[in-house]
């Protein structure tokens, strides 16, 4: 499937929308979700026009596979994650329910974050 440039964080990465923004560099942009579902809940991307987790690992960059994994740990350390413990979860297309077709990396924590894997969706 081709990269939608439409999505919505290409658009945060073009400057169209705003976002809360935690972390930045060459390759990597972290900002708070819109709809946190802990109280930290930051979304980790790469910059360049990666739709998923398999897109990213087939066609990126040691540079910048290196830079989105440094960048989780940044963010941990950045919101205290780090010392309380936190999650991060990658959502790649159907079967997870991947909402935003550019890859992001969600780290979430600052509350008790229950079991691993939520209940599937009804048949
Ligand atoms: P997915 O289900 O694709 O793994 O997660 C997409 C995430 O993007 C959701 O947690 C959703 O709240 C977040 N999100 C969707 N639109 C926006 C937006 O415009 N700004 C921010 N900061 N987060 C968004």
């Amino acid at each position: 499937m081709a990269y939608d440039s439409n999505n919505i964080f290409a658009k945060i990465l073009r400057g169209e929308i705003p976002c809360d923004k935690v972390f930045e560099d060459d390759h990597t942009l972290a900002f708070n979700d819109i709809n946190p579902q802990a109280p930290v809940h930051v979304l980790v991307i790469p910059k360049g026009a990666y739709e998923s987790m398999d897109d990213f690992h087939a066609n990126a960059s040691d540079a910048e596979i290196a830079a989105l994994i440094r960048a989780v740990g940044e963010v941990a350390r950045m919101t205290g994650v780090a010392e309380t413990g936190y999650r991060i979860l990658s959502n790649t297309g159907v079967d997870a329910h991947q909402e935003v077709p550019h890859l992001h990396i969600h780290v979430v924590g600052k509350r008790d974050l229950g079991g691993m894997i939520g209940r599937p969706r009804p048949s």
